[in-house]
C-alpha cells in the first residue's frame, strides 16, 4: 500500500508549499525556545519532549552552548581540513577522553558517523584480519535505525525507510536484537563487525534483555569481530549514564555518536575507536569538508565539559526514576507497557492512536511524537524538572484518555 501525498502529509504541508513532503510535523510552527520550553509563531507556550530526537539532551540554547558558539563565530567558523585549527586539537582530546579511546575521526550527521564505521570495519577486516577480497559482513540488528543513506536504509527492516530505494549495497546480515545465540551463528569468517543501537531509540525504546550487551561483547571478542556502538541516541547522558553501554560496563571497539555531540546548535558526529583500528583511515580514505570544522569543535568542546560534571546523567537516572513511576501508573486499558531507561521512554499504546494522542497532547502544551503507529516516544531535555515530569504525565494521561477513553465502570 503506498500513501497517498495528500495522506502522507499534514496540514503544515499547506503552509509551506515549497517543501518537500519527507516529513509528518505536528502542526505547530516554532519560533523561539530556551531550555525545556518552546514558543510558537502565537505566543504559545509547549514543552518540549522529544529534544530534537536526542540532539538537545542540554535544553534549548544552554547559555554555555550559546557562550562557546558565540565566541568561536567571533574567531574563525570554517577551515576545512586541508588546514589546522586552534579548536581541533581540544575536541578530538574531549571526545577521547569521554570515550576513553584514542583517536576521533569528526564528521557532521549520525548517518555519515556510521558510514564512517562501516569502512573502517571493512577496512580492518580485509587488511587486518585477513578477510578475502570483497567478502566482509557486518552483523546488523532487526527493527535497526542507523541514519538515511543508501547502503544504510539497505539493511534497515522498514520497508517506509527503503521501499524503492534499491539496488543496496551487499554485505550485511541481520539478526533478531537482543539474541545473543543468534549473533552466534550468525557470524562466520568474513565477518568484520556487529554494528547495534545498545538501546534502539527510533523503534521505540527498544531495551534489550539483561546481559546481552556483556554477551555481544564476550562472542565479538572470541570470535575476533568488531563491536560497533551506534550510541548516536542513547549516548551523551539520556539513559542516565554516559553511554548506554555503560549500563552494563561494555566497551566497545568503535563508539558512534552524533545528535547530542552538537548541542543543539550544530550538526557534529564522530567516530571514536582505539589508534590500531583507526590507522586503517589513510589521507585521501575519508573525509569531510565540514567535519570538525572550528564552529562543531568548540561546541562539542563544551558539550564534552557539561558531561563530565556528571550533572546531566545524575538527573536522566533521578528524574527518569519519576517519569517511569509516573508511567507506569497509566492504565493498562490504555497502554500496553512502558520501556523506560533514564529520560527516554516508549509509551506502547494498546491501538494504533499514537499519532492522535500526539496532536492531543500538543493542545495541552507538551510535545512529543510516535515512532510507529502505536508508541509515544518521550525524550525530554535532561535540564527537565521534576514539577515538568508531572506536568508532562499529567496532559500525557489526559490526551490519551481523550483519544483511548476508559470503558466506563457499569455500577448497580
Ligand atoms: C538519528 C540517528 C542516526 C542518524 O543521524 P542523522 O544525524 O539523522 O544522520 C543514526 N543512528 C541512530 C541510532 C540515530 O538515532
Amino acid at each position: 500500500m503506498h500513501e497517498t501525498p495528500a495522506d502522507a502529509g499534514g496540514p503544515v504541508t499547506h503552509l509551506e508549499p515549497h517543501s518537500a513532503n519527507n516529513y509528518h510535523p505536528l502542526p505547530v510552527v516554532i519560533a523561539e525556545a530556551e531550555g525545556t520550553w518552546v514558543t510558537d509563531t502565537e505566543g504559545r507556550r509547549y514543552l518540549d519532549c522529544l529534544a530534537g530526537y536526542s540532539a538537545l539532551n542540554f535544553g534549548h540554547r544552554h547559555p554555555d552552548l550559546i557562550a562557546a558558539a558565540h565566541a568561536q563565530l567571533d574567531r574563525v567558523t570554517l577551515t576545512s581540513r586541508a588546514f589546522r585549527h586552534d579548536r581541533f586539537a581540544d575536541f578530538t582530546a574531549a571526545v577521547a577522553r569521554l570515550t576513553g579511546m584514542d583517536v576521533v575521526l569528526p564528521m557532521n550527521t549520525g548517518a555519515e558517523a556510521v558510514e564512517t564505521a562501516i569502512k573502517l570495519a571493512r577496512r580492518w577486516g580485509y587488511r587486518v584480519k585477513g578477510v578475502a577480497a570483497g567478502q566482509a559482513t557486518i552483523v546488523v540488528m532487526d527493527s535497526n535505525f542507523h541514519g538515511r543513506t543508501t547502503t544504510i536504509v539497505g539493511f534497515s527492516d522498514d520497508p517506509v525507510a527503503h521501499e524503492d530505494f534499491g539496488p543496496f549495497a551487499p554485505g550485511f546480515v541481520r539478526i533478531p536484537f537482543g539474541d545473543a545465540a543468534a549473533l552466534e551463528a550468525a557470524i562466520d569468517d568474513t565477518t568484520v563487525a556487529v554494528l547495534l543501537e545498545p538501546i534502539q531509540g527510533e523503534a521505540g525504546i527498544i531495551v534489550p534483555p539483561e546481559g546481552y550487551l556483556r554477551e555481544v561483547r564476550r562472542i565479538t571478542h572470541e570470535r575476533g569481530v568488531l563491536m560497533i556502538a551506534d550510541e548516536i541516541q542513547s549516548g551523551l547522558g539520556r539513559t542516565g549514564t554516559t553511554f548506554a553501554c555503560d549500563l552494563e560496563d561494555v566497551v566497545p571497539d568503535v563508539f558512534v555518536l552524533g545528535k547530542a555531540l552538537g548541542g543543539g546548535v550544530v550538526p557534529v558526529s564522530a567516530v571514536a575507536a582505539r589508534r590500531e583500528l583507526m590507522d586503517v583511515f589513510t589521507p585521501g580514505s575519508h573525509g569531510s569538508t565540514f567535519g570538525g570544522n572550528p564552529l562543531a569543535a568548540a561546541v562539542a568542546t563544551e558539550v564534552v565539559r557539561l558531561l563530565e560534571t556528571g550533572v546531566y546523567q545524575a538527573r536522566g537516572r533521578e528524574l527518569g526514576d519519576r517519569l517511569a513511576t509516573r508511567l507506569r501508573a497509566l492504565p493498562s486499558s490504555q497502554v500496553a507497557e512502558v520501556r523506560c531507561i533514564g529520560l527516554w521512554a516508549g509509551v506502547e499504546l494498546v491501538a494504533p492512536v499514537a499519532r492522535a494522542v500526539s496532536e492531543a497532547l500538543m493542545t495541552r502544551g507538551v510535545l512529543a511524537k510516535d515512532t510507529h503507529a502505536t508508541t509515544i516516544r518521550l525524550a525530554p531535555p535532561l535540564t527537565i524538572t521534576a514539577e515538568e515530569i508531572d506536568l508532562l504525565a499529567d496532559a500525557l494521561a489526559a490526551a490519551i484518555d481523550e483519544v483511548l477513553p476508559v470503558p466506563a465502570v457499569t455500577t448497580g
